[in-house]
């Protein structure tokens, strides 16, 4: 067998095997194992949506490939929905690109931008698409760590110079996965200065801009001042119309960096199933209630947990978005013996640092199963020895 490539031998080691393994052996034991692990959705996409996909998939110019950049009828619904949610006036010709899902785009962004020998900026903890995809583009990916003490926010002063010449993409995400963190739009400003000073493509990651609670609203990077000369952002229907299945999320902003995703898109997919693309237009045009009663539940399912967990003694910020929680562990356990204390009681988190060393100290707990046997979590998380 020939050998895999060195990108291939680059990517960082798989930290859930251990955990992976303790899964199946309860699981064969036929323990009830309770899954608070990943960020997928329980609930079922909004009727609505499922119906117009139900009655696109039996139209027959559906079945052919589609336009490479998403249908313009898709790109200008976007266009309006930017316009409504954030004020923000988008071109859906040059503005807009229809992604396979958000991780599509930000896997391929690098590629449109990163020579060997660049380095990109990614926070840590996060998602790890943004660490990965630019290995894949034979770049170098560099740490800003998300701390407790700077509310997880990076600390822009602390990025060296000789780094900064060399960085090229910067990565955010807020509302944050995985600490739930929020950021006003002051914030956004100061990104979009550091990065016009230094000459920075700021890639924004908005996946849970609608998943919040308490009559927070969280902002788009594209509203702060001159953040389209800067950046783009990536968005997602997965979270916020259940919808993770059905693998369609967009990029807007700069129409030079849309272009370039586009370009390097072009030469690897062929685009989204049109049926697709007509079943996101119904939610992004329809009645937007379906998003206040998925966060409705969501609310109370943060309601109980955090309660649950702060009398239990854990350390948690109540998030004001996303639907996760990011427990720091008592007395200074790592966050894969943590976990391993969850899984004894049959209960699945994720490990802290399966999102980057600095996520160590932590566990992140989603919320993505019912009141009832969130209930059943909080009665084995009680007896879990700390
Ligand atoms: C879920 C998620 C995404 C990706 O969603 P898609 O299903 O690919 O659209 C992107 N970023 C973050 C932080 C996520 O949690």
């Amino acid at each position: 067998m020939i050998e895999v490539s060195e990108r291939l031998k680059r990517l960082p080691p798989y930290l859930f095997k251990e955990i992976d393994r303790k899964k199946e052996e309860l699981r064969a034991k036929g323990v009830d194992i309770i899954d608070l692990g990943v960020g997928d959705p329980d609930i079922p996409t909004p009727s609505h949506i499922v119906d117009a996909m139900s009655e696109a998939i039996r139209d027959v110019k559906n079945h052919r490939y589609p336009a490479y950049e998403g249908m313009k009828e898709f790109r200008e619904a976007v266009a309006r929905w930017y316009k409504r949610r954030f004020g923000v006036e988008l071109d859906p010709e040059t503005e807009v690109l229809a992604l396979i899902g958000s991780k599509e785009g930000i896997a391929h962004l690098p590629l449109a931008f990163l020579n060997p020998g660049d380095m990109t900026l990614v926070p840590s903890p996060a998602y790890p698409v943004y660490g990965i995809s630019t290995i894949f583009a034979g770049a170098e990916p560099v740490v800003m760590p998300l701390l407790k003490e700077n509310d997880f926010r990076p600390t822009l002063s602390d990025i060296p110079q000789d780094i900064l010449k060399k960085a090229k993409i910067m990565f955010l995400n807020y509302p944050n996965n995985p600490t739930s963190t929020c950021v006003d739009l002051d914030f956004f400003k100061e990104i979009v200065d550091f990065a016009s000073k230094n000459r920075i493509l700021v890639c924004h990651d908005a996946a849970y801009t609608e998943i919040s609670f308490d009559g927070y609203s969280a902002p788009s990077f594209l509203q702060a001042e001159g953040a389209k000369e800067v950046g783009i952002e990536f968005h997602s229907l997965s979270k916020t119309y259940n919808m993770t299945g059905w693998r369609i999320g967009f990029a807007v902003g700069n129409s030079n960096a849309i272009d370039a995703l586009g370009r390097v898109k072009s030469n690897i997919d062929s685009g989204l199933f049109q049926a697709i693309q007509i079943a996101a237009i119904a939610a992004l045009d329809g009645d937007q209630s379906c998003v206040s009663e998925i966060c409705s539940i969501y609310k109370e399912r943060r309601d109980l947990m955090v309660n649950a967990l702060k009398e239990i003694g854990f350390d948690l910020i109540i998030p004001k978005a996303t639907f996760y929680l990011w427990i720091g562990t008592p007395k200074g356990l790592d966050s894969q013996e943590m976990t391993k204390r969850f899984l004894d009681v049959g209960v699945v988190v994720t490990p802290g640092i399966g999102f980057g060393k600095e996520g160590d100290g932590y566990v992140r707990m989603a919320l993505t199963q019912g009141i009832d046997r969130l209930k059943e979590a909080v009665e084995r998380i009680e007896r879990i020895a700390l």
